[in-house]
């Protein structure tokens, strides 16, 4: 019978490598394993914060995916693998049997990294909300819940996490709508580096709307280097202590955690004792099995950043390797971007795009390119228009 593809994961990195096999290749059987029956796109739930979007609208199905390009989704979750005898193991007891396994499973939090954080609290009053989803609509009901004059406190992680510039998004967003609604309100942004991607856009946007930098700011941002970091949380008076040991209490803390591969790596040893999965950087094959391909966030593939886009063209290129290994031709060489639009209110944009390449034996950044910091209002509507036509047409690429 035809070759079979298996991929855990229906995500980003899992759905854009199902659809783009069978782009490829009528023949070949596709089989995506993945626990949920509807996928909430991350790209975009910033603003479900400023009601500008609905978190249905980040909801995409697999009905395209299953109909249109021929693709058994099991719903299940993938346990173990069997490297030798080529299967995957599914928590309701299924053995899938494949010929080459492609895993994107996202990451996984690593919540002790501040003392007194759990899952459980993430789950309750205390959501990271850095996976689309309840925890989204949780964080909006309770800043926009928050009495007058409240604080929010976001505590923005340590590289590497997904979507460098998301922590600075969201408090902007936040702040567009505290403004009409609570404009005695603050946002204290405690950071665990000592600064951030485009800074000076979101710095010179601040100002600009925000008071930024004066006493009556409504965003505030200390960095490591002033003892930002915040290293513990007491969920019983709602307070965070940073490192050099002040206390600060706030009505909403929004902690995004460290990050670390997806707990399906971890358990399949894919991880090799590392925080992240090691891959080989030419074509994304585990360093513990090459019939085993790594995308997405859970990898290691530095100096690519975790983004989604990225995760969509390792999917693309992993199916080219995957093709022509089936049909004994020359892959070629990959060329990877990252093409990533952010925002900082409905008036304000900004893109960033990188070029990576394969070159003596690892992945090296070929090119940067940021939009310049500008606040000309055409040239930003222009920006966000480009945005949202990003988020829309991204979504359609991988899921239709
Ligand atoms: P995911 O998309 O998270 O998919 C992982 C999938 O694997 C999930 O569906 C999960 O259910 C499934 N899974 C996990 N374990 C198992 C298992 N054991 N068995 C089966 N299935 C399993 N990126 C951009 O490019 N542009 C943006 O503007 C952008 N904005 C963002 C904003 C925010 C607030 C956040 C949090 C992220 C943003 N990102 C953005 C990042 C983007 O969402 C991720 O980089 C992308 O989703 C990574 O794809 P992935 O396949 O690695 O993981």
């Amino acid at each position: 019978s035809a070759p079979h593809l298996v991929i855990v994961g229906g995500g980003v990195g899992g759905t854009a490598t199902a659809k783009y096999m069978r782009m490829l290749d009528p023949s070949i059987r596709i089989t995506l394993i993945e626990p949920n029956r509807e996928y909430v796109f991350c790209p975009g739930s910033n603003e479900v914060l400023n009601d500008e979007v609905t978190l249905a609208e980040q909801t995409v199905t697999y009905d395209s995916i299953r109909n249109r390009y021929g693709v058994n989704v099991v719903l299940d979750k993938a346990t173990a693998i069997d490297y030798d005898k080529k299967t995957v193991r599914t928590a309701k007891g299924e053995r899938i049997a494949y010929d080459w396994l492609v895993v994107s499973p996202g990451p996984d939090f690593v919540f002790d990294a501040v003392e007194g954080y759990s899952r459980e609290l993430a789950e309750g009053d205390f959501p990271h909300a850095w996976k689309a989803g309840p925890q989204t609509l949780k964080l909006k009901k309770l800043y926009q819940g928050m009495r007058t004059g409240g604080v929010v406190v976001i505590s923005a992680p340590p590289m590497p996490y997904r979507c460098p510039p998301a922590p600075y998004e969201r408090a902007s967003f936040m702040a567009e709508w505290l403004k009409e609604h609570n404009p005695t309100a603050k946002i204290l942004i405690l950071d665990s580096k000592p600064d951030f991607i485009f800074q000076p856009h979101y710095e010179t946007y601040w100002k600009e709307k925000f008071g930024y930098g004066t006493d009556n700011a409504m965003i505030e941002w200390v960095g490591e280097h002033n003892g930002g970091k915040v290293v513990s949380l007491d969920p019983n008076t709602r307070s965070v202590k940073t490192a050099d040991g002040e206390t600060i209490k706030a009505d909403v803390i929004n902690i995004i955690p460290v990050h670390k591969a997806g707990k399906f790596a971890f358990d399949t040893g894919l991880t090799m004792g590392k925080q992240w999965v090691p891959i080989n950087p030419f074509d994304f094959r585990s360093k513990v099995d090459k019939n085993v391909f790594v995308i997405g966030d859970t990898t290691e593939a530095d100096p690519m950043v975790k983004t989604g886009y990225l995760a969509s063209n390792q999917a693309k290129w992993v199916a080219q390797v995957i093709l022509a290994e089936m049909t004994g031709k020359d892959p070629g060489y990959p060329l990877w971007t990252n093409n990533c639009v952010a925002m900082a209110g409905e008036d304000f944009g900004m893109t960033i795009t990188d070029t990576f390449r394969y070159h003596d034996g690892k992945i090296e950044l070929q090119e940067t390119i940021q939009s310049p910091v500008n606040l000309n209002p055409h040239l930003n509507a222009e920006r966000v228009a480009i945005a949202r036509n990003w988020q829309r047409t991204f979504r359609r690429d991988i899921f239709e």
